[in-house]
C-alpha cells in the first residue's frame, strides 16, 4: 500500500466511524448539521476540490464533479427539509462519498496489484554481475562493467549483459525473454543474451555490450514505455467521457426542472421539487464512467502483459489494436521465412583457389550484419584479421566492396556487377549467388543456399486460420530460390530482385487505408520497411538493434509461429475491451432509467457502479492468460 492508500484507508474508517456514533448520539440543530458536515468533508474534500479544479481549469465534466454535485445537492435537499420542519438526512451524501472512496481504493489497490503481477512475470531485471578480481569474485552492478570485461555466472543467475562464453557449458532458460520453455544448450564462443538463466555450469562471459544496450535493458525500455502509447479504444473512452458528462449533467438537470414544471403547468399537481431533485442527483451518481476509464488501460495492460510472457513485445496498446485488424502479411524472406544461416553449396569458375576466395569473401564482409556475411564468415573458419581489411562499403540489397591487402574486392549479386560493369559468368545452381571480382576482374561465385525454418510451414497455416487473406513474401532474392520458397510454403504471391527501396513501394502500393498491413522482417536491410507498414513486426530481436527501433512489434525468438499467437492475444484483448464497453454501458443505461423512474436510490447506484467497475477489472486479468501456444 502507498502513502496515498493509506491515507484514503484512514479517512474512510474515520468517516465510517463517526457516521455510526452520529446515529447514536442524541444532537440536533445546527450542531447535529455541523457533525456531518465535518464528517462529509473528512471523507470527501479531495473530490470537491479536484471538481472545482476542473471548473477551474475549464475541464469541468469529470465524475469528481458528478459526484461533488450529487452529494451537495443531497445536503442542500437535507436542509430543504429542516427548513419546513423535518429532519434532514445528511447520511446519504456522506454514505455516497464513502462507497465512491472504498470503490477508488479497492481499484487503486487492484491496478497496483496487476501491474506488479505484470511487471513480476517479465522480471527479467538483474540485479548484478559477478566480476572476478585477483582471484576473488566480487558482485558489481552491472551498469559499472565496461565492454570485453569477463564475467561469471553460476548455475541458477541470471545473465545481467549480453557476452559471448569463453569458458564453460551450460543450459540457459529464455522463457521470460522469449516464451520459450525448452532450455537452450550453449557452449564455448556462443553468444548469450542478458536476461536467460544459467540453469547448470558455471559460464565465463566476456560481455560485448554495456549493461545499458544489452537486450534486458532493451526489453525493459520497451515495456515500459509501451503503456504510454495509447489506443483508439482508450482515446475513445477520454474522447467518450467529454461528451457523456456534459450530456449527463443536463440530463439530471432536465429531470430535476422539467418534470416538476410540467406537473404544475399542466397537470395542475403539487410539483414533488425535493422528489426530482433527488432523482436527478441519482442520476448523476449513476452514470459515473468509472468503470470504463479504468478497465480498459487495464485490459490493454494485461494484453500486453500477455504477449511479452509468450515472447512478443508489443510497443503499445494502439499496436495491440491495429494487430488484431491485419488483413495482409507481407513476408521478408531471408532470416524471417528462412534460417538466414547460408550453407556454402559450390563454387564455380573461379580464376583463385577455392580457400582464397572464401577468404576474401570472409573479409569483405567482416563488418556486415547481413546473414549472407555472417554464413560467409563461418564458411572461412579462421579468425578474421581485420587489419588487413579497409574502406568497407555495404551497399543495401547488393552486397558488399572492401579493400583488402591492397586489392579491391566486390562480392555480391548480379546488380552490384552490373554497377560496376563486371561481367558475370550466370549459374545454374540452385541457390543464391555471390559474384565475386578482385580489381574489377571477375574472380568466380560461390553458391550458397538457406533452408526454410521447419516453423513456417505451420507459421502460414496458421495465418490462414485466422482469416489473414492476403500472404506475400518480398525478396531481394533471384527469382528462382523465391519462387521455391514461396511455393513449399503455398503463399500465393512474391516479388523477388527488389533493392531494399522496392519493398517500401511494394507496401507502399499495398496501404490503401482500409487493409491493414502487416510487414514482417528481420530488421536486416528492412527497417524502412518496418516502419512504413501499418504494423512492423520484427524478427530476430535476439540481435539486431536495428529491428527493436523500427518494429511496432518484436518476436524475441524469431519464431514466425508467434505471429499467428500476436494476433490471437490481440483479438481475445481486443474483444474482452469491447465486453467491458458493452457491459458497462448497458447496466448504467439500465440503473440510469431505473433511477429516472425513481426505483434506483443513490445507495444503489453507489453500489451498482463500484460493482461494474470490480467486474469489469476482472474481466481485464483475462487477457492476461490470452496466448495459447
Ligand atoms: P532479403 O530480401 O531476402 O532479406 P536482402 O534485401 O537482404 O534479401 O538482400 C538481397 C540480395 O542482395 C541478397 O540475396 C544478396 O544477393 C545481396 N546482398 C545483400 N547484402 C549482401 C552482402 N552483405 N553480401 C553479399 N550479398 C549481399
Ligand atoms: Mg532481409
Amino acid at each position: 500500500m502507498n502513502k496515498k492508500q493509506k491515507k484514503t484507508l484512514i479517512r474512510i474508517i474515520i468517516a465510517a466511524i463517526l457516521l455510526i456514533a452520529l446515529h447514536f448520539l442524541p444532537t440536533g440543530g445546527l450542531i447535529r448539521f455541523i457533525a456531518y458536515m465535518i464528517t462529509y468533508y473528512i471523507i470527501g474534500n479531495d473530490i470537491i476540490r479536484k471538481a472545482i479544479n476542473g471548473i477551474k481549469n475549464h475541464k469541468p465534466f469529470d465524475e469528481s464533479l458528478l459526484m461533488a454535485v450529487a452529494t451537495l445537492g443531497a445536503i442542500a435537499l437535507a436542509l430543504y427539509q429542516e427548513a419546513h420542519g423535518l429532519t434532514g438526512d445528511y447520511v446519504e451524501a456522506i454514505a455516497v462519498m464513502l462507497f465512491y472512496q472504498i470503490g477508488e481504493f479497492f481499484q487503486s489497490a487492484a491496478v497496483a496489484k496487476s501491474r506488479k503481477n505484470i511487471s513480476e512475470l517479465m522480471d527479467i531485471r538483474p540485479d548484478y554481475a559477478n566480476i572476478e578480481t585477483a582471484g576473488e569474485i566480487k558482485q558489481v552492478s552491472p551498469e559499472e562493467v565496461s565492454v570485453g570485461s569477463v564475467i561469471l555466472v553460476k548455475a541458477g543467475e541470471k545473465i545481467p549483459i549480453d557476452g559471448i562464453i569463453i569458458e564453460g557449458k551450460s543450459s540457459l532458460n529464455t522463457v521470460a525473454l522469449t516464451g520459450e520453455s525448452v532450455p537452450r544448450a550453449v557452449q564455448l564462443n556462443d553468444e548469450v543474451i542478458s536476461g536467460s538463466i544459467n540453469l547448470s555450469g558455471l559460464l565465463k562471459i566476456k560481455t560485448t555490450k554495456n549493461f545499458g544496450d544489452s537486450t534486458v535493458s532493451k526489453i525493459l525500455e520497451l515495456v515500459e514505455n509501451a503503456s504510454s502509447r495509447k489506443s483508439k479504444s482508450e482515446d475513445f473512452i477520454s474522447k467518450f467521457a467529454r461528451v457523456y458528462t456534459p450530456i449527463v449533467v443536463f440530463s439530471a438537470l432536465a429531470l430535476a426542472i422539467l418534470p416538476p414544471l410540467i406537473r404544475i403547468l399542466f397537470l395542475n399537481s403539487p410539483a414533488l421539487w425535493s422528489v426530482w431533485i433527488y432523482r436527478a442527483l441519482t442520476f448523476l451518481v449513476i452514470s459515473c464512467p468509472c468503470a470504463l476509464v479504468v478497465s480498459i488501460p487495464l485490459s490493454f495492460f494485461a494484453g500486453l502483459g500477455g504477449a511479452s510472457r509468450a515472447g512478443i513485445l508489443i510497443k503499445g496498446s494502439n499496436y495491440l489494436e491495429t494487430l488484431s485488424k491485419v488483413k495482409t502479411i507481407v513476408f521478408d524472406k531471408t532470416g524471417t521465412l528462412t534460417e538466414g544461416e547460408f550453407k556454402v553449396n559450390a563454387i564455380h569458375h573461379n580464376v583463385i583457389d577455392e580457400e582464397k576466395l572464401i577468404e576474401y569473401a570472409a573479409l569483405a564482409e567482416s563488418a556486415s550484419t547481413h546473414p549472407i556475411a555472417i554464413s560467409l564468415r563461418k564458411a572461412y573458419k579462421k579468425e578474421i584479421d581485420r587489419t588487413r581489411v579497409s574502406d568497407i562499403q555495404e551497399i543495401s540489397g547488393n552486397g558488399v566492396v572492401a579493400k583488402i591487402d591492397d586489392l579491391e574486392i566486390i562480392a555480391g549479386n548480379e546488380k552490384l556487377m552490373a554497377k560496376f560493369n563486371i561481367d558475370t559468368i550466370a549459374c545454374h545452381s540452385a541457390g543464391t549467388i555471390i559474384h565475386i571480382a578482385i580489381n574489377r576482374q571477375y574472380a568466380g561465385h560461390i553458391v550458397i543456399s538457406d533452408v526454410i525454418k521447419p516453423d513456417s510451414f505451420k507459421a502460414i497455416e496458421n495465418l490462414k486460420k485466422l482469416n489473414i487473406k492476403n500472404i506475400i513474401m518480398l525478396t531481394g532474392d533471384l527469382k528462382k530460390v523465391a519462387q521455391s520458397v514461396a511455393e513449399k510454403l503455398k503463399i500465393d504471391k512474391f516479388y523477388s530482385e527488389l533493392l531494399p527501396s522496392d519493398k517500401v513501394e511494394k507496401v507502399e502500393e499495398l496501404i490503401d487505408g482500409k487493409n491493414i498491413i502487416a510487414f514482417v522482417g528481420d530488421g536486416i536491410n528492412d527497417a524502412p520497411v518496418l516502419s512504413r507498414a501499418d504494423i512492423g513486426i520484427a524478427m530476430g530481436a535476439m540481435g539486431s538493434d536495428a529491428a527493436i527501433e523500427a518494429a511496432d512489434v518484436v518476436l524475441m525468438d524469431d519464431n514466425p509461429l508467434k505471429i499467428a499467437t500476436a494476433i490471437k492475444i490481440s483479438k481475445k484483448c481486443l474483444s474482452i475491451v469491447k465486453q467491458n464497453i458493452w457491459f458497462a454501458l448497458g447496466i448504467k443505461a439500465l440503473c440510469l432509467i431505473l433511477g429516472a423512474v425513481g426505483i434506483a436510490n443513490m445507495w444503489l447506484a453507489v453500489f451498482a457502479d463500484v460493482g461494474v467497475m470490480i467486474i469489469c477489472i476482472l474481466n481485464s486479468f483475462r487477457a492476461l492468460f490470452a496466448s495459447t501456444k
